[in-house]
């Protein structure tokens, strides 16, 4: 007999899942998220996870250049970046159990069975794996109630690596019953310059694919760039991909990914799963979403802001700061423009025809010495001409080393990071890091209090005394330099509760100069942007605003 491992989750819970076909990069996480918010608008208890079909553990290890940013949620997870699109859509905080990797699953069954837990079994992909994909979708439902599960399996229909995953979902689907269970694709229907037209067959061939696995979409999600997908196109798509006509849905190329629920509602996505899975809701409030796409759409100012990093050619590297700023902008009804500026190339000569156009400077996080003089004369060049900076984890320990080398005289200052043998470590391993020799999930991740001191410019902006942040970092400022880096004007505005970590630090005799040591974008929202880029945002628009009176 096979011993099956996996419970069915708490009776009236509801799955979508949300394949893609064709190409990558489709937009899976943008339409699950998109959902999500529209069911949740109608008053929905809803939840967004995902499968991700590669062998790490969880992307933490991976380079963000080829992957993506890693995401990390409350509960100290390094996730997929999608993760932070369901978070900003949903508004809601994930925990690790919204991101589940192959290697993960992989990793739970060997030591299952290195326990002895299959004792006597063969360990097989079916039922083994497919049952410990399944638990993960059950556990989901385990610790708070959820109307709706929605889950995105990451890749394309017809990768080698995703089958487990499409049987898991298969099975799933028959478990609960048909009712229960939602499957959505997401396709491209390219159009052809040559012919002029739209072309289904593409589809055609992904829905095929994935029938023949088992799976019979309900929903497709059809992206067609610039173009429109006529009444005639849908019959002939619904036809043959074996859906109902009104279920081919259009998702042209939008402005901004915010507009993409309202998009979809307008076709009836919302009302089409509802229906399908025999829920009970109410309309979807969707007046102040509508609004914050209206204001982000029609801002009329423009700010030039510099990001000054090691050069990197990948967008979604920087994926959270990048929405950060587009939450900023909405609420100072402005639109930025976000310029990286590549600190290999700047020096002291070099900085100021390289970063005088710009209303302000922000300087992300990152690993390693590749760019970090850059970075230092970036600093520098904002300190001495009162330009708003922001310093993100690696940022604020770069200006803990501009500051302590140039204006406090420690010639030798450094990080150990960068140089291990460094003569001034006013930047080292946290204590609890020295005897880590692992590398997946061992730097000081998640939320972590942080107490802000009265009078300064984050207690003024945060507007509370008590914060919680998320961190992603193994070095912090020496103890040992708070006593020089204080005498000439560094204030340590927000410290770890025992007072021992620096948190936040800002510049005295400076309008708006601010490093903090955990990631705020983590934590920005749409409808409540994080109030660090907020600030820093009417910081910079106040700067431009000077300069041109000077002008
Ligand atoms: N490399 C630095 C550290 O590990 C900064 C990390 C970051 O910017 N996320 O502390």
């Amino acid at each position: 007999m096979i011993r099956r491992d996996y419970s069915k989750p708490a009776e009236g819970v509801k799955y979508i899942f949300i394949t893609g076909g064709v190409v990558s990069s489709l937009g899976k996480g943008i339409s699950a998220s998109a959902l999500g918010m529209l069911l949740k608008s109608r008053g929905l208890t809803v939840t967004i996870m995902k499968f991700d079909p590669y062998l790490n553990v969880d992307p933490g290890t991976m380079n963000p250049l080829q992957h993506g940013e890693v995401y990390v949620t409350d509960d100290g997870a390094e996730t997929d970046l999608d993760l932070g699109h369901y978070e900003r859509f949903l508004d809601e905080s994930l925990s690790q159990d919204n991101n589940v990797t192959t290697g993960r699953i992989y990793n739970t069954i060997i030591s299952k069975e290195r326990r002895g837990d299959y004792l006597g079994a063969t360990v097989q992909v079916v039922p083994h794996v497919t049952d410990e994909i399944k638990s993960s979708l059950v556990r989901l439902t385990l610790k708070r109630r959820v109307d709706v599960v929605i889950s995105e399996i990451g890749g394309t229909v017809g990768d080698i690596e995703g089958l487990p995953f499409l049987e898991a979902i298969r099975q799933f689907g028959l478990d609960l019953g048909r009712k229960n269970v939602l499957y959505i694709h997401v396709t491209m229907v390219p159009y052809l310059e040559s012919s002029g037209e739209l072309k289904t067959k593409p589809t055609q061939h992904s829905v095929k694919t994935l029938s023949e696995i088992g799976i019979q979409p309900d929903i497709l999600i059809c992206r067609t760039s610039r173009y429109s997908l006529s009444e005639e196109l849908k019959q002939k798509i619904a036809l043959f991909c074996n859906v109902s006509p009104g279920a081919v849905i259009e998702a042209r190329d939008v402005e901004s990914i915010y507009e993409v629920p309202l998009l979809l509602h307008s076709q009836g996505l919302d009302q089409l799963a509802i229906d399908h899975l025999g829920l009970e809701t109410g309309k979807p409030h969707l007046s102040s979403w509508t609004k914050m796409v209206r204001r982000s759409l029609n801002s009329r100012r423009s700010l030039e802001i510099a990001i000054c990093g090691k050069y990197v050619d990948l967008a979604d590297s920087y994926k959270s700061i990048n929405e950060a700023f587009v939450h900023a902008g909405i609420a100072n009804d402005v639109k930025i423009n976000l310029n990286w500026v590549d600190t290999e190339k700047i020096n002291r000569y070099t900085a100021k025809r390289q970063l005088s156009r710009y209303a302000g400077i922000l300087i992300p996080g990152g690993f390693g010495y590749r760019g970090i003089e850059g970075k230092l004369e970036s600093i520098r060049y904002a300190r001495l001409n009162k330009v708003p900076m922001f310093g993100i984890c690696l940022g604020l320990q770069c200006a803990i080393v501009e500051f302590a080398r140039n204006v406090c005289g420690i010639a030798g200052a450094g990080s150990t990071e960068f140089d291990p043998d460094t003569p001034e470590p006013v930047i080292s391993l946290m204590p609890d890091q020295t005897e880590v020799t692992e590398k997946g999930g061992t730097m000081r991740l998640g939320a972590y209090p942080c107490e802000l001191a009265e009078g300064s410019l984050a207690s003024r902006i945060y507007g509370i005394g008590h914060i919680e942040e998320r961190h992603r970092h193994r070095y912090e400022v020496s103890n040992r330099y708070r006593a020089q880096l204080a005498a000439r004007g560094m204030v340590f505005s927000g410290l770890s509760p025992n007072g021992r970590l620096i948190e936040i630090i800002e510049l005295k005799n400076h309008p708006w100069f601010l490093g903090c040591q955990f990631h705020p974008e983590f934590k920005s929202r749409p409808m409540r942007p994080h109030p660090l880029f907020r600030d820093f945002v009417a910081a910079a628009l106040r700067f431009n605003e000077n300069r041109q009176k000077v002008e």
